[in-house]
């Protein structure tokens, strides 16, 4: 092959030169991504290998080995693992999907230049890491046997070029030409501590060698390799330091963070798995996306299956990330052989058991951090009680939300609302909008609030769509104070109540008859409100319809929905109403008019026509 040079694609080239230009005291993390991507290498191999013999016939033992040449003043890392061709290399080493480049410079705009490496790793461009500490990267690396080798070679400051390698044996060396500053990384004590402290738990060996390598089998010292390679959900809990779940956390997700939760644990009975888990403090940029890679990562004894098994984990609970093993499956499982399987069904729903009791433990005793945990997942961990009816009940006890009594932030649990309920209330009551503002100052919490009530405020989208399935909480009725004819108090206050309403009615049944054959064409009725207590009116929608609010996001969502006709409702006792009650001809027109606009203004809709609007309401000054 010819040498060919290329050039980084642009994105990379302005990403190598923040990594190398960056001011960053831990320039030793470019040692963990590199061994990193080796074992993620040898995973893959190993997993090939249970399929294709020859790939193991001649590989004694799966190993990672970091060279140290004090002459050339060169480190290298090499793997047996799975190696890369030349279209590899291209893809994997001078391309990085543009929509992840874009997200990392967004995400460096918001949090600036300082905090770059840790970003470097949240975005797996772990393998630019290297360029930190070396002023020439150089990648020799073999796919498979019949396969030619490959070598790739970048200064990292725009271009990189591929031509014929001169490797023997499959997997990839990466050998890094030291800056001068850093040739401390040449020493074996230097490395050592690295590997205790980063990359410990590494399933392979990890060697170190020094140049030229002696004769293996003398050398006692070179064969102890640096890393314990204890898998750490093997060994007990109480013997696992809080340093190394951090440190396998960060290996696995690529997270620069802590995680917020570590959840270790064995399944026992019916199927026998051990599981680690973690619930991170914050969202990746991609969760919200159709396609991100979900799931958990796959060990069968062992051996390193995959990651993102998806079957693994319901999707509410997507947020979580960690590992299985299981004894309990064959060795030669494929995705879609697990996509049904009796014992993945009850892995899966072990997991979500665990996860869910350690979020209530998190609810009930570590408040601070349960609140961290929803303000990153509480929207995506509600879906499930709308997809998960087995657990529904469950995870109501984990929503939190706003609530009228409360003041902006602070959040209730159901629990808390039943709680607080005055004894004479019945039923837990909600509204949606799309703020929180708006529902703040809707005129359909008058009454419930002069009763005494709280009213829940479902703010997130996915609230409203939830509202289906949440009808009720522990024997209690959910009930949306938008909807339908409502009345609040004791039987006898709402009979009291009834029969006022029936009499005001009786009284003003011509002056609303005349005001919904005006408004015939915008409104299905026109009724005596049970709900307001200091506004003269407000637009409700039917026991069944959509709110308004649902309504306005269905169309933002581009569904086509009928307009259905809300009800308004009237304020018997406001003055206002009593006024308009002897209005007549044009002049009650009008305020009829007015009236309905008002109402629709309330609710955060659009008037009709905001012209006509305008003058009347001009005019209704002038007087
Ligand atoms: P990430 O590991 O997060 O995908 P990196 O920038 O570290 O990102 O690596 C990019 C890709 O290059 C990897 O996904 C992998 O396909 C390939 N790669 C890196 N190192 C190796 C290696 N030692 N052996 C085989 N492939 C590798």
């Amino acid at each position: 092959m010819e040498k060919k040079n290329h050039l980084f694609k642009a994105e990379i080239k302005e990403m190598l030169d923040l990594v190398v230009n960056s001011l960053y005291s831990k320039k030793e993390i470019f040692l963990r991504e590199l061994i990193s991507n080796a074992s993620d290498a040898i995973d893959r191999a190993k997993y090939l290998a249970l399929t294709d013999s020859s790939l193991i016939s001649d590989n004694p033992e799966w190993k990672i080995e970091i060279i140290a040449d004090k002459d050339a003043k060169t480190l290298t890392i090499t793997d047996n693992g799975s190696g890369m061709n030349n279209e590899d290399m291209e893809k994997n080493l001078g391309v990085i999907a543009s929509s992840g480049t874009k997200a990392f410079r967004e995400a460096l705009k918001e949090k600036g230049g300082a905090n770059l490496p840790e970003l470097i790793g949240q975005f797996g461009v772990g393998f630019y890491a290297a360029f930190m500490v070396a002023d020439k990267v150089t990648v020799i690396s073999k796919k498979r046997a019949e396969e030619a080798s490959y070598k790739w070679e970048s200064d990292g400051t725009g271009a990189y070029s591929i031509e014929d390698g001169d490797r023997d044996f499959y997997g990839t060396s990466i050998v890094l030409h030291l800056r001068s500053e850093f040739e401390e990384y040449l020493d074996k004590w230097r490395i050592q501590d690295l590997v205790k402290s980063y990359s410990d738990f590494i399933a392979y060996p990890i060697y170190f060698r020094e140049f030229p390598i002696k004769d293996d089998k003398k050398d006692e010292d070179e064969n102890k390799p640096l890393n314990t390679m204890t898998a750490l959900w093997k060994r007990p809990k109480k013997d696992v330091k809080k340093e190394e779940y951090v440190e396998f956390y960060k290996h696995l997700t690529h997270d620069y963070d802590e995680p917020l939760e570590t959840i270790h644990f064995s399944g026992e009975g019916q199927v026998e798995f051990k599981s680690l888990l973690f619930i991170p403090k914050a969202a990746g940029m991609d969760i919200y996306m159709p396609n991100t890679k979900r799931g958990l990562s796959l060990y069968v004894r062992n051996v390193f299956i995959g990651n993102d098994f998806e079957m693994l984990l319901p999707e509410y609970l997507r947020f979580a990330k960690g590992i299985v093993d299981s004894s309990d499956l064959p060795l030669n499982v494929s995705r879609e052989m697990l996509q049904d399987d009796a014992i993945i069904r009850k892995i899966k729903s072990a997991v979500t058991s665990k996860i869910l009791s350690s979020l209530q433990e998190m609810k009930d005793k570590k408040e601070e951090e349960y609140r961290t945990f929803y303000s990153s997942f509480g929207r995506i961990l509600k879906e499930g009680i709308h997809t998960d009816y087995s657990n529904a009940d469950r995870i109501k006890k984990l929503a939190l939300y706003m609530s009228a009594k409360n003041e902006d932030g602070k959040l209730i649990c159901l629990d808390d609302y039943v709680k607080a309920m005055p004894k004479d209330q019945q039923d837990i009551y909600f509204l949606t909008a799309e703020r929180i503002e708006d529902a703040r100052h809707s005129p359909q919490l008058e009454k419930a609030i002069k009763h005494g009530y709280d009213v829940l405020f479902f703010v997130d989208p996915v609230d409203e769509w939830l509202v289906d399935s949440f009808r009720e909480y522990e024997g209690k009725k959910l009930v949306d104070i938008a909807k339908g004819d409502i009345q609040f108090g004791s039987e006898e206050e709402r009979k009291a109540e009834k029969e006022a309403n029936d009499k005001a009615a009786a009284d003003l049944k011509p002056f609303l008859e005349s005001v919904k054959e005006q408004l015939k064409d915008y409104v299905s009725d026109v009724r005596v409100s049970t709900r307001l207590a200091d506004s003269p009116c407000y637009l409700v929608a039917g026991a069944n319809a959509l709110s308004a609010s649902m309504e306005r996001m269905m169309r933002a969502m581009k569904q086509d929905i009928p307009h259905e006709k809300r009800i308004l409702e009237i304020n018997a006792q406001h003055p206002l109403v009593v006024k308009m009650k002897d209005f007549s001809g044009d002049e009650l027109k009008d305020a009829v008019e007015l009236l309905h606009a008002q109402a629709l203004i309330a609710e955060g809709s659009s008037i009709p026509d905001p012209a006509r609007f305008t003058k009347l309401l001009t005019s209704l000054m002038m007087k």
